[in-house]
């Protein structure tokens, strides 16, 4: 490595945190070091879809053809194998895909009922492509830059920087401490670097006479709440089902099908190439919204707790035999991070479900952490950004990441109901079957409209002006914060 310009700290080696680390490879003037909670790297969870505008961001990062290896996605008729060429032809500019890889990419069924139908397909502009995390992270680590040091075992608790620049001190549980110039807050929905962050927003804003700032980030807890949604996430292998396939009592899918019935739904899509189901379920108590939650927000659990998660005998059979499948599935509280008033202070800044946790219900968390950690690194690397200009350049990212992601965020939770029928006040239980399917009808429309951005928009566009405004307002720091 040649001349250092910025030293970048990655609190966190989430898919956020390891994104960054890959975006930052190409700049030889930038050193990376992140610093792990977790003594190894071990994704907790299971599936993960990823939609074609973060898919857009692995392949700009060199990471199309090894992602595309471990991916399962339906052929562009939505029934036959994967097809790497159509995966690796999504790298390009979302508008100008040819129709001819419009893909069926999600199944909807009615299915709290013995007689379950499909009532809505959604074809995207490319699928969602659906990996196992561990294979996921994989290949995020295979590409972080031969340079970059990961520190495992370091734990945040807190970090310093001056009212006016200088180096950012971190200091982790263990006692020991670290220096970098730029601090990336990947950290996850917990983040340290957040309630530090957020500590001094407050206290530049009450010295600077703002209010808006401290008011809305104290206390402290206000700025993570539950969205009422628990979710079960279970991985089976399909040499287990072939049974029941063989039988014909159930069909193995290609495309992600969504089962959906009031305040429950189940998704299930293919990953490992294939090999291996995903399965979800999911409860809403949409009156829980917003209080506290009681009890750790992830942890395993026995799989017989599944079933009294609906009066699933009165559903569709087909769900019940996924669910008997699962075994020791691992339950989530799904919390949010509200609308924060800044993903900067200073030096400081964050990427991720740090900054925007969202409900996972359009598949579009760690995309959206894979888009930030791209853009920002597309922000650090650019040779008008200097330890002078970086205030600027942060105030760059938050202008243009932070309404994005609060805005996408709304929509997913706006899925959680959807996806639970939680629509219009419509009665959905006791309504005749004509009208039950008419709205059922009008809510799909309403689901693609609002989920459509993840095909038809492109992270190069939005950054394009990010690096023009760069142009306009990069003049040295006159202050730092
Ligand atoms: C049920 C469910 C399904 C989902 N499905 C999808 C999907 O299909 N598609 C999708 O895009 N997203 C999905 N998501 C969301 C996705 O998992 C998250 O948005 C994504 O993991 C966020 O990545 P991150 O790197 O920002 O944070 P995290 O993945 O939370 O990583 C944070 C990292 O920071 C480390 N850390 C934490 N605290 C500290 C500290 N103080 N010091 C140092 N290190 C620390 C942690 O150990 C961890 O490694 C889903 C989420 C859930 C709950």
């Amino acid at each position: 490595m040649g001349v250092v310009k910025l030293r970048v700290a990655i609190c966190g080696g989430g898919p956020g945190g390891l994104a960054h680390a890959c975006a930052l490879a190409k700049y030889s003037d930038i050193s990376v070091n992140i610093y792990e909670s977790a003594a190894k790297f071990s994704p907790f969870g299971a599936g993960i879809g990823i939609w074609p505008r973060a898919w857009n961001v692995l392949c700009a990062l060199g990471l199309g053809e090894d992602m595309a290896k471990i991916t399962s996605v339906p052929s562009t008729s939505g029934t036959g194998p994967f097809h790497s060429s159509t995966v690796l032809a999504l790298n390009t500019d979302c508008p100008s895909v040819p129709q001819s890889i419009l893909v069926h990419s999600f199944s909807f069924r009615k299915s709290d009922q013995s007689n379950g139908f499909t009532f809505g397909n959604m074809y995207s502009r490319g699928p969602l492509l659906t990996f196992h995390r561990a294979q996921f992270q994989e290949v995020l680590l295979q590409h972080l830059p031969p340079s970059c040091r990961i520190h495992h075992s370091k734990r945040l608790k807190s970090y310093s920087q001056g009212r006016h620049g200088g180096p950012i001190r971190l200091s982790f549980e263990d006692g020991t401490h670290a220096t970098c110039d730029v601090l990336v807050g990947a950290d996850g929905i917990k983040s340290a670097v957040r309630n530090c962050l957020l500590q001094e927003y407050a206290e530049v804003s009450r010295d600077n006479g703002q209010l808006t700032g401290e008011q809305k980030i104290s206390p402290r807890k206000e700025y993570v709440s539950w969205a009422g949604s628990i979710a079960y996430r279970a991985l089976i292998p399909v040499e287990r089902l072939m049974e029941d396939c063989d039988k014909g009592l159930l069909v193995l899918p290609t495309t992600p099908t969504m089962y959906i019935g009031t305040d429950v739904h189940m998704i299930v899509y293919p990953v490992s190439k294939g090999k291996v189901v995903n399965l979800v379920l999911f409860q809403f108590q949409p009156e829980s919204q917003g209080i506290p939650y009681h009890g750790p927000w992830s942890k395993e659990v026995d799989e017989s707790e599944i079933f009294n998660v609906a009066r699933f005998d009165s559903w569709e059979p087909e769900v019940k035999r996924w669910l008997k499948y699962v075994r020791k599935p691992t339950k989530w509280a799904i919390h949010m991070v509200v609308d924060l008033p800044t993903f900067i202070s200073g030096h400081a800044v964050l990427i991720g479900d740090a900054a925007h946790s969202c409900s996972p219900h359009q598949g579009t968390g760690a995309g959206q952490a894979i888009e930030d950690a791209y853009f920002l690194a597309e922000l650090l690397g650019d040779p008008r950004t200097t330890l002078n200009t970086l205030t600027q350049a942060l105030k760059v990212y938050d202008k243009f990441r932070r309404p994005w992601t609060q805005e996408t965020g709304a929509k997913a939770m706006a899925n959680c109901r959807y996806f639970t029928l939680h629509y219009d006040d419509f009665d959905f239980v006791h309504a005749d079957a004509a009208t039950v399917t008419q709205k059922l009808h009008d809510l799909t429309d309403l689901m693609i409209d609002e989920w459509k951005w993840c095909w038809t928009t492109t992270v190069e566009d939005s950054l394009k002006l990010a690096l023009s405004q760069l142009q306009d307002i990069c003049m040295p720091d006159s202050e730092a914060m």
